[in-house]
Order: C-alpha cells, then structure tokens, then sequence
C-alpha cells in the first residue's frame, strides 16, 4: 500500500486518547490513511501531527457520537476530504461510575452511557456504512468489551451497554451479508487508559487500584489485534474477538499477584 492512490482510509471514533489514538498510530504505521474524532480538539491535534509525521493523509475534526448534528458534520466533512471510508473503528465510548441500580440517585450516568455506547455507535455506523455499500468495500470494527459477556454488580448499565454492541455487531454482520463488508467486534477485558479514570470521574486511587497487581492489557495491545483484524485478506472476517490479560479470567476473577 505504498502508493497513494491505493492507500486505503480509516475512520477512528474516539481518538483523542487510548485505544482509538493507539488503532489510529498503528493504521497509520500499517499504510492507512486516517479520519479521527472526539470531543476534545487538543489531544486530537497533537495525534493529527504525530499522524502527519508519519507520512500518512489525516482528517480530523471534532465529534460528539451522542449529538445528531455532529456526527452527520463529522462524516459528510470526512467524506468530503478523503472520498471514501475503508475501514470504520467505533471505539468512542465510556463507562461512568459502579452504583448498583438501587443506590443510583438520577440516570443521568445511565443516559450518558447509552447514549455514547449504544446510540453513538449506531448513528456512526448508519452514516458510514451506505458508503462502504456504494463502494462495495468495507470493515466496520465495534470495540465491545469482556463487560458484554460477563456482567458485574455495579456494571448494569455499562454492561448493557456492550451487551447491545454485541447484539448490534451480530445484528449487522447478518444484514451485510451478501456485501463486501466485514463486521468485527473486538472485546478487551482490563485495558489500563483513561477508562477508569473517567469512570471514577478523576480519582487517581480508584483508577489505578483497578489495574493493582497484575500486568493489564495496554491501548497498543487491543490496537494490535485491531490492526490484525483489518489486515486479514478481503474474505476473512474474525467475527469476536474476546482478549483478556493472562491474570484475568473470565466473570470478575482476577488473579492479583505483584
Ligand atoms: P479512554 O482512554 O477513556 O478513551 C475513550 C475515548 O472515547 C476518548 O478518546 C474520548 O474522547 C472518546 N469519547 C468519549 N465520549 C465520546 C463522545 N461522546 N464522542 C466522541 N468521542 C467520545 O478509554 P479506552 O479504554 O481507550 O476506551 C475505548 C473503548 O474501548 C470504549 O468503547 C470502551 O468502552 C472500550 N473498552 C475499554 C476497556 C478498558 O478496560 N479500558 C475494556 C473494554 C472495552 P473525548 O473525551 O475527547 O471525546
């Protein structure tokens, strides 16, 4: 892919930061050119230039999945610039809080959630995917998460979340068929970024008692087994891919040893 007009191009969700600025440094690395989004425009400039210096075309522009308005600028402004989409990652999205269901006081947590996880990823993924339809080429990447397989006391809602990415995934995967798309969904368990940060809404001991004792999953990881997904040939689609740390096992068990 080394020739421009063949490179293909890649929309990043998310990007400002873990995963999503970590898929979008390997894509580049691996001959993509890149669209990113997120809320924040700071860390998504500083990831444009460090994209630029890799040689690589970038767009990137301001997104915010839970708002109609912005996701529709975001993707016509992308298509616009770049003139297709290759490879779709919805990986914006967030975890707020760990309140049982009877202790929460308001559903503001819940809506936020929902509304980033759930409805932000479908808005994208309708906005794109007619595209990747026309140009008879395409591969959607959802980040679900272990949470979608294995629910947790306090994680109702987040966990809901990633169940319906799950249902979502499986849902569209079926209604593709047919079209040259892939549909793939890569489900990390404990990845150390500023998930729990954001969760724990900047309490540095909460967020880093999560990762205590064990060697966790980094952003670089997940972004590798993403990178692998996409650059599989044309008519492999890895469907799920479930990826823990070795200490971690499945339904809340964690081996904490250091
Ligand atoms: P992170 O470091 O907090 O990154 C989340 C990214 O999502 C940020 O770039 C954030 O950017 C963006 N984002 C949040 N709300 C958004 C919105 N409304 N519109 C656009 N962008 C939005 O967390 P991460 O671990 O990389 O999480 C990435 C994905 O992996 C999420 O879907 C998460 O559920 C999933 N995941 C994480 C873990 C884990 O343990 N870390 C495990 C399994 C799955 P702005 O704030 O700038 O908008």
């Amino acid at each position: 892919m080394t020739d421009k007009s063949q490179r293909r191009i890649a929309m990043v969700t998310g990007a400002s930061g873990g995963i999503g600025r970590e898929t979008a440094l390997q894509l580049a690395d691996a001959g993509y050119d890149l669209i990113i989004g997120s809320r924040r425009p700071e860390p998504l400039q500083e990831l444009d230039l460090a994209l630029q210096n890799k040689g690589v075309r970038v767009h990137a522009a301001t997104l915010d999945v839970t708002d109609k308005k912005s996701a529709v600028a975001f993707v016509s402004g992308a298509l616009a610039a770049m003139g297709r989409i290759d490879v779709l990652v919805n990986n914006a999205g967030l975890a707020r809080g760990v309140t049982r269901i009877a202790e929460q006081q308001d559903e503001d947590e819940w809506q936020e959630m929902l509304d980033t996880n759930v409805m932000g990823l479908l808005r994208i993924t309708r906005l794109v995917v007619p595209h990747m339809i026309e140009q008879r080429y395409g591969h959607v990447v959802n980040l679900g998460s272990t949470a979608g397989h294995d629910p947790y006391a306090g994680g109702s809602v987040y966990c809901a979340t990633k169940f319906g990415v799950r249902a979502i995934t499986s849902a569209l995967r079926q209604e593709l068929l047919g079209h040259p798309i892939r549909v793939t969904s890569v489900d990390p368990g404990m990845v150390e970024t500023d998930f729990s940060r954001v969760r724990y809404r900047g309490d540095e001991d909460k967020a880093s008692a999560v990762y205590a004792g064990l060697v966790p999953l980094s952003a670089a990881d997940v972004a590798d087994v993403i990178v692998f997904a996409v650059t599989r040939a044309d008519h492999v689609n890895l469907d799920t891919i479930v990826m823990r740390p070795r200490e971690q096992g499945p339904f809340g068990q964690v081996h904490r040893s250091l």
